[in-house]
């Protein structure tokens, strides 16, 4: 009988698996697609030659994750490029807001809001290694480190709304209003100042790289590692049921709360169920992947160095964004994130050719067409950009959920990250991970830290099984 089966083959999937079979047990991954991968897959979407990434793109968490650091996937192949600049954000009448890798150049580029930058980020930034591995875990009442948490905890607890206000600058509010967009909440709600911080120091530590060839290469070099320790990975198989699964000691779920209610919900106890049909989910997204005939005519030359461009004006026009699409409306000015992969990517697009990554935020289930939008958005910060569009491909909720049934609504987090889902996705504080009374296991990003590769979810649900079904071999 395998040691373990798991459904789905997401980073956080194969993290599980990775941890498993690193301790000699036996593990299968089932697949739905006909490519692992889940969020990090790279495809020709729009013409030969153009390689976009159709999910994830742009990687701080995977590069400041403890467990994928841990793992030898450049042997596997996976090369990381840091773009010089991690974050550009253009402003309509002056020059453009950025984040460097340098926190000095940063403070320097940020004026007056420079000081205040470095006290929010810079005590934190020397305390990161030690800091990420409690803020990439579950909820615990005793964290490795309680003082360093406490300390970011009084700031990631707040709204980014509050927390903004100690800048004052269009400059530096808009920067910050453009990593803050990333949580996908109301800036007014509370907790939504967690994710900028984190992704503010991130850009410092780790950067926010990209990997070589595309995001696919990191489940490759997963899977590729994987399959080195002896894990079997079966693609194409759709799981409907438990049952259609042959006999194994655990049974890894690397997907949403919907779908385990529909392949376990008979297995799973009543107050179970009721927890999970509870569960919600956030925004949901529209994508945009366009092929160039030549780099985004930035007007900001700042722009054309930076990997990550957010674009959507100031502070207010962000929030603006950010409010109506949590309240079910879509704005006409969308916040929308561009990632640039091909100005350091040459492997990316034709010679002299270019790729654009490009969505933004829309109610979940919406399925409006934000071309224009997305499009406008860009043009009013790159004149000329429409004229470059060799070709394009979109995606809206609906595609994005038959894409991959993880997206429910186009929800690409896995779930709503508030302050209630936050620690507590997707039904309890403590061990979320363990299914009560099976041998199931969550390890989607439906469980904590939540959205984004960094494979610690799977990391953690694999920890939570060796501790319970394993630990006497
Ligand atoms: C447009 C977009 C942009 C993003 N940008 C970034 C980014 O730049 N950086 C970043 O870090 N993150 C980004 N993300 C988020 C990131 O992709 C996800 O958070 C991450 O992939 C979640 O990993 P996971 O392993 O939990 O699940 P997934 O990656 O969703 O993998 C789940 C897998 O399970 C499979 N599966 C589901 N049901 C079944 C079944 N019944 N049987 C068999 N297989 C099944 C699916 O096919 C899929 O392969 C983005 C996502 C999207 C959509």
């Amino acid at each position: 009988m395998p040691d373990a089966t798991i459904i789905g083959s997401g980073p956080n999937g194969l993290a599980s698996a990775i941890r498993l079979a690193q301790e000699g047990l036996s593990v299968t991954i089932y697949e739905k697609a006909d490519t692992i991968g889940g969020g990090t897959r790279t495809r020709e979407l729009t013409q030969p030659g153009f390689k976009h990434d159709i999910c994830s793109a742009i990687h701080p968490m995977a590069k400041a994750s403890p467990f994928l650091k841990s793992l030898p996937l450049e042997d596997y192949g996976l090369a990381w490029i840091q773009p010089d600049v991690p974050v550009a954000h253009p402003l309509d009448e002056q020059s453009a807001a950025a984040l460097f890798r340098s926190l000095d150049r940063t403070v320097e580029h940020l004026g007056r809001d420079g000081k205040k930058y470095r006290k929010l980020v810079g005590t934190l930034l020397n305390s990161w290694e030690k800091l990420s591995t409690d803020i990439l875990a579950p909820f615990s009442l005793t964290p490795s480190h309680p003082l360093l948490m406490a300390r970011f905890g009084l700031q990631a607890l707040r709204s980014a709304e509050g927390l903004a206000k100690r800048f004052t600058t269009p400059k530096g509010r808009a920067l910050f209003a453009g990593l803050a967009g990333h949580g996908m909440l109301s800036f007014n709600k509370t907790a939504s100042a967690g994710i900028p911080l984190v992704l503010g120091i991130s850009a410092h530590k780790v950067g926010w790289p990209l990997p070589k060839g595309g995001s696919h290469a990191i489940t490759k070099a997963m899977a590729a590692y994987f399959e080195s320790l002896g894990g079997t990975i079966k693609t194409g198989t759709e799981i409907h049921t438990v049952d259609q699964l042959p006999d194994s000691k655990t049974v890894f779920f690397n997907t949403t709360p919907n779908q385990i209610l529909s392949i376990a919900g008979d297995k799973l106890s009543q107050k179970y169920s009721n927890k999970l049909r509870r569960y919600q989910h956030g925004c949901g997204v529209f994508k945009l992947d366009l092929a160039l005939s030549e780099p985004i005519p930035w007007k900001d030359s700042i722009c054309r160095r930076a990997g990550t461009v957010h674009v959507g004006g100031t502070f207010k026009e962000i929030a603006s964004s950010e409010a109506a699409t949590n309240s079910g409306r879509h704005p006409e000015k969308p916040y929308v994130l561009v990632a640039q992969q091909s100005l350091f990517d040459d492997s990316r697009a034709p010679s002299g050719k270019h790729t654009c990554w490009a969505y933004c935020h829309v109610p979940n289930g919406a399925n409006k067409d934000m071309t224009n939008p997305i499009l406008n958005q860009i043009e009013r910060f790159a004149p000329g950009f429409r004229d470059c569009i060799i070709a394009q491909h979109a995606m809206n909720t609906v595609a994005m959920e038959t894409y991959n049934p993880n997206y429910i609504g186009g929800d690409i987090n896995g779930g709503k990250q508030d302050i209630t889902q936050l620690f507590t996705r997707p039904a309890g504080l403590f061990d979320p991970y363990h299914i009560p009374e099976t041998n199931f296991y969550i390890c989607s990003s439906s469980t904590p830290p939540g959205g984004g590769v960094h494979g610690m979810c799977g990391y953690h649900a694999a920890g939570s099984a060796l501790r319970q079904e394993f630990s006497n071999q």
